[in-house]
């Protein structure tokens, strides 16, 4: 038996930091649990907090106070300002997610309501779209008398069910573009039965069983994933959701998220292991937890390597979504992995293995990335260029392309290298020399010789290697890079002739963005650029958007997964 990690990485986390409120919910200090995580060295916390609810949603509870209220309105409204204080509180000690749990209310009003609340979500990592409440008012997850009396109203317990999984129903199709993740599918268990269609779904010709067949479906074919909620454990009614229903959803493929939905520091970190040790027993030996709404797979076993090719893993999901739109970006990618990866073949069903080619490749929408952690080999080839000794300062590999693109001269490929003292070298290839290099060269030392040291050019060099240890983006669409990835990094796909990559150099030149390291590559006449860089986000994103029609695709992307 494999060790499982006594962590989780929670996306229905702990609701706490929603201050003093007339009826109390998740009232605990941000910081004393933040704290407490530290204290246990856990890597992450996740905060959650619910949207604020119509006032015709309300549990007993709420009513029976003689004030007026919205729960949680004015905490929600403050709580992004509040999550980002504390990232720069605890910078460097704990990685800090949060995300909004979303209520469903209804397609009228209550939609227009949640969708008005999701703009303060925008720094949110994921939000969970979460059925509480009956179009009748009455809530699922209230008081044994609520919950009877809407059965009394429905009248039989196949109708109370089936009202709530129409309410998913309805949710998922008008939240889908807003959420990432089903909240506790079967929520209901907490105060009525399971009816026997419901328990045998799996066979049953049952009406409802078909119905929670359908739902389950179409959640997988949204891209959703499933809340493994673990607070209906602590309230006696078994995890949510049933193992039967877990077991439908690995089937169907469907990623599913960890997390104990407590609402009390005193219960923080509870059920972590039983948690990974439920969805283990359901067939699923991954889950994934979400940074800035992109999915990061989490591996349940405590085995450092395998969590080391699970960075890679992540990192190579984070370059590929960015890449794309936020519809394009819900869409779950498929993979390749081969060499040391190989075992992932087996997690991830519709993998396909690369034999030896020790790479993850991850693909969707015609796009694809290909990361590794081993450090390039040198190729050995022999390739044409200039050998740069330059200051290390923003501007100079621009001036020295301006040049070069001044005497019609294409650069095949780049390597940058810092030597952490003011100084950098570095290799530029061109393809063929048309007899202007020596010509761009006597430029260069005539107009730029404040900022070059030493500039020769090579008829028969070897590539030289500037490689450190570190992910690496090997390929984008599979064209070579061979990319150490930092940061931040700027991929582009354009026009492959001279002059376009001078475009986006001198962009970065104009804001002082500092170059680290830069890598090109080409198909046909299309042109790829992997650029690490040092800059302002805004400033950086602003300059991408203004390239010119010539550049196909310019993205910044940057790491937030751990
Ligand atoms: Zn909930
Ligand atoms: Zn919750």
């Amino acid at each position: 038996m494999r060790k499982l990690n006594e962590f989780i990485w929670e996306t229905h986390g702990i609701h706490v930091g929603t201050e003093e409120d007339h009826v109390k919910h998740g009232i605990d200090r941000l910081e004393d649990i933040v704290d407490k995580a530290i204290e246990a060295n856990n890597p992450s916390i996740t905060f959650i907090i619910h949207s604020p609810r119509l006032t015709s949603f309300r549990y007993i509870a709420e009513r029976d106070t003689n004030v007026k209220f919205i729960r949680g309105n004015k905490s929600y409204l403050n709580y992004p300002k509040r999550i980002a204080n504390l990232r720069k509180k605890y910078e460097g000690q704990i990685n800090i997610k949060y995300g909004v749990e979303l209520e469903w209310m209804g397609p009228d009003l209550g939609l227009q309501w949640s969708r008005s609340k999701i703009f303060q979500a925008e720094d949110a990592d994921y939000v969970i779209g979460s059925v509480h409440f009956a179009p009748e008012g009455l809530p699922y997850d209230g008081s044994k008398e609520e919950a009877l009396e809407l059965l009394k109203m429905r009248g039989s317990l196949e109708s109370y069910w089936d009202g709530y999984f129409n309410e998913m129903i309805q949710m998922i199709e008008c939240f889908g573009d807003m959420i990432q993740i089903i909240g506790h599918i079967d929520l209901p268990k907490l105060n009525v039965d399971m009816p026997e269609a419901l328990v045998h779904f799996e066979t049953s010709s049952h009406p409802l069983a078909n119905k929670f067949r359908t739902l389950l479906e179409l959640i997988a074919d949204r891209n959703l994933s499933l809340d493994v909620n673990m607070a209906g454990k602590v309230k006696g009614v078994g995890v949510y959701p049933v193992q039967s229903i877990l077991r439908r959803a690995n089937e169907l493929q469907i990623p599913v998220c960890v997390g104990t939905d407590t609402h009390h520091v005193r219960y923080y970190g509870l059920n972590y292991k039983e948690s990974l040790e439920y969805i283990q027993e359901a067939g699923y030996e991954s889950y994934v937890s979400y940074s800035k709404l992109i999915p990061e797979k989490r591996t349940i076993f405590d085995d450092h390597d395998l969590k080391v090719k699970y960075t890679v893993l992540n990192k190579g999901i984070e370059l590929l979504n960015q890449r794309l739109d936020n519809t394009q970006r819900r869409i779950i990618p498929d993979f390749s992995f081969g060499g040391s990866f190989l075992e992932f073949v087996d997690i991830y069903k519709n993998a396909t293995g690369m034999g030896d080619y020790n790479a993850i490749r991850i693909r969707k929408w015609g796009k694809s990335i290909t990361v590794t952690n081993e450090t390039p080999k040198m190729s050995g080839n022999k390739v044409k260029g200039l050998f740069s000794e330059h200051l290390d300062k923003p501007g100079v590999i621009s001036s020295l392309f301006n040049t070069l693109a001044s005497e019609g001269v294409n650069v095949e490929t780049a390597r940058l290298k810092s030597n952490n003292d003011g100084t950098a070298i570095a290799f530029i290839s061109i393809e063929s020399d048309n007899g202007n290099v020596k010509n761009a060269i006597d430029f260069i030392n005539g107009t730029d010789s404040g900022l070059f040291r030493k500039l020769t050019y090579k008829e028969n060099a070897v590539l030289p290697n500037y490689y450190t240890e570190g992910v690496y983006l090997l390929e984008m669409d599979g064209v070579r890079l061979n990319l150490a990835l930092h940061e931040k990094v700027i991929l582009t796909k354009h026009h492959n002739t001279p002059g376009v990559l001078l475009i986006l150099l001198s962009a970065l030149a104009s804001e002082h963005i500092n170059i680290i390291d830069l890598r090109l590559g080409k198909l046909n006449d299309i042109g790829y650029s992997a650029v690490a860089i040092d800059g302002d986000n805004n400033v950086i994103k602003n300059l991408l958007s203004k390239l010119g029609e010539q550049f196909y695709e310019a993205n910044l992307i940057e790491f937030h997964s751990m």
